[in-house]
C-alpha cells in the first residue's frame, strides 16, 4: 500500500475485462505507434483465473489489436422462420468470431510483456474518491492512489434507466457433432422459435464439418428469467443429430435497456458495458468496444504527455442510434408476437453492408434511413411518440 501522496501509478484501471484488456492492448499499440511515453497503469481484478467463458462475434471491418485471433468468419448470413429464409452475403465484411479464451491469453501476454503495466488479480475494488490531485481508490486488499481511474465494472441496477427493455437471456452449448448436415457457409442468426409471448430464437454458427456453437436466445421483458439451458437441449434433442458432445458452454443475462450515461469527467471515467457502449437493441458491444477503447487510450496518453489528467466523455455512438434503439424497444414490448416477421423484413430490404454498418454502431444516414423503411410505420410511429 502507498503511503499518502505516493502515486502507485498514473492511471488505475478497474475490471480487467474486454474493456479493461482492451484499453491496455490498444495503450500498447498506439504509444508504440506514435512513439509516446506509456503511463504506468495498474489494472485490479477480482477473478484469479480466465477462462474461455465467451465468444465475441461482430462484423469485420476495421483494425483492433485482437484481429489475428479471429477463428472463423462467415461471408454469408442469414436469419429464418420455419422454411422461410432471409440471406445476406458480403465480400468485405463478414461475420467473425472471437474465441474469449484466445483474447485473454493474447492481452495478458501484453501485460506482461510491458514494465509499465501490473495485472493485480484477486483484487476488488470497494470504494473511489477523487480529489484535485488523484484518486484514492480502496480495494479487498489495500489502497492505491492513482492520476486518474477508468472504471469498467458492469453496470449497477441504478444505471439501468427505468425505459422499459428486456433481459437478453441465452444458453449455448459449442458441440462435436460429426456430420451435423448444417452449410458451414453461413452463419444463422436468428432462427425464430414459438415463444410463450416473447422473442426465441436459435443462434447458430458452423464451426466446421463436425463442430457447431449452438445458443438458445430470449428477450425475456423481465420478472422470472426462462431456463434457455432446458429449451436448448430440447432443441438439440429433436434435430437428427446421431449423437453430440459438448465440449464448452456460456450463458448470459444481458441487458437490453438504455444505461445513465455518465456526464462525468475529469480523473475518473467510466468504460465498457457499465458507459452504455452495449447496444441496448442489440447486445453487441466488441467492435464499439474496440472503437471507444482507441479514443479513450488516446486520451489517456496525450494526458500522460501532458500531466494534465482531464478524462472526457465522448459519444459512445450517435445519439439518434440510441433514440431508434429506444424506439425499437418500445415496440417490440407491445408487439413481441411482430418481432420475427419484422426481423425477417429487415435483411430482407436493407444492403449486408448496410446491416453490418448499422450492427457495428457505424451507420450512415443512408443506412439508418434504409433500417427504418424496413420496418411497419405504425407500430414504430407510436412507439416514437408515445
Ligand atoms: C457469454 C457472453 C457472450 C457475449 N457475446 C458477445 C458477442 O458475441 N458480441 C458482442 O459484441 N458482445 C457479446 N457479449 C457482450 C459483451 O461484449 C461482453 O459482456 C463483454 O465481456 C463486456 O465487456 P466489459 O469489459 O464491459 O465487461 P466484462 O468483460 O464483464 O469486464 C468487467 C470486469 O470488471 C471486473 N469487476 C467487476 N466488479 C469489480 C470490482 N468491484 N473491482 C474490480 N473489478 C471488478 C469483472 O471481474 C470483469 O473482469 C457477450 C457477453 C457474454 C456474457
Amino acid at each position: 500500500m502507498a503511503a499518502e501522496g505516493d502515486f502507485d501509478c498514473d492511471l488505475v484501471i478497474i475490471g480487467a475485462g474486454l474493456t479493461g484488456l482492451s484499453l491496455a492492448c490498444w495503450l500498447l499499440e498506439l504509444s508504440r505507434q506514435e512513439k509516446q511515453r506509456l503511463p504506468t497503469v495498474h489494472l485490479l481484478e477480482p477473478r484469479t483465473d480466465y477462462h474461455n467463458d465467451r465468444t465475441w462475434c461482430f462484423w469485420d471491418k476495421d483494425h483492433h489489436p485482437f484481429r489475428k485471433l479471429i477463428s472463423h468468419r462467415w461471408f454469408h448470413w442469414q436469419v429464418s422462420k420455419g422454411l422461410h429464409k432471409v440471406s445476406q452475403s458480403s465480400k468485405r465484411t463478414p461475420y467473425a468470431m472471437l474465441p474469449a479464451g484466445k483474447v485473454y491469453q493474447h492481452a495478458l501476454g501484453c501485460v506482461e510483456s510491458c514494465p509499465e503495466f501490473k495485472l493485480r488479480q484477486g483484487v476488488t475494488v470497494e470504494d473511489m474518491e477523487a480529489s484535485a490531485d488523484g484518486v484514492l481508490i480502496s480495494t479487498s486488499t489495500g489502497r492505491f492512489r492513482a492520476c486518474a481511474v477508468i472504471d469498467t465494472r458492469p453496470p449497477v441496477a441504478s444505471q439501468l434507466s427505468q425505459y422499459p427493455g428486456f433481459w437478453q437471456v441465452f444458453t449455448g452449448y459449442e458441440i462435436h457433432c460429426p456430420g451435423h448436415g448444417y452449410s458451414t457457409d453461413a452463419a444463422r442468426l436468428m432462427d425464430f422459435q414459438p415463444g410463450e409471448g416473447h422473442v426465441c430464437f436459435v443462434y447458430l454458427l458452423p464451426l466446421d464439418q463436425d463442430n457447431l456453437l449452438v445458443e438458445w436466445t430470449e428477450f425475456s421483458p423481465g420478472g422470472e428469467l426462462p431456463d434457455c439451458q432446458e429449451r436448448l437441449e430440447a432443441w438439440l434433442n429433436a434435430q437428427n443429430f446421431k449423437e453430440y458432445t459438448v465440449n464448452r458452454s456460456e450463458s448470459a443475462a444481458l441487458p437490453m435497456i438504455p444505461i445513465s450515461r455518465s456526464r462525468q469527467q475529469g480523473r475518473v471515467i467510466k468504460a465498457g458495458v457499465g458507459a452504455g457502449w452495449m447496444r441496448a437493441a442489440t447486445g453487441y458491444h466488441f467492435a464499439t468496444c474496440q472503437r471507444n477503447s482507441a479514443e479513450l487510450a488516446g486520451q489517456v496518453l496525450a494526458a500522460a504527455a501532458s500531466g494534465h489528467w482531464d478524462l472526457r466523455p465522448f459519444e459512445s455512438r450517435k445519439r439518434w442510434l440510441d433514440w431508434m434503439d429506444r424506439v425499437f424497444l418500445r415496440a417490440l414490448r407491445r408487439h413481441p408476437e411482430a418481432a420475427p416477421d419484422w426481423f425477417m423484413g429487415l435483411f430482407a430490404v436493407t444492403k449486408a453492408e448496410q446491416m453490418a454498418r448499422f450492427m457495428n454502431d457505424q451507420p450512415r444516414w443512408r443506412d439508418a434511413i434504409a433500417v427504418a423503411a424496413a420496418l411497419p410505420t405504425g407500430p414504430f410511429l407510436r412507439a416514437a411518440f408515445s
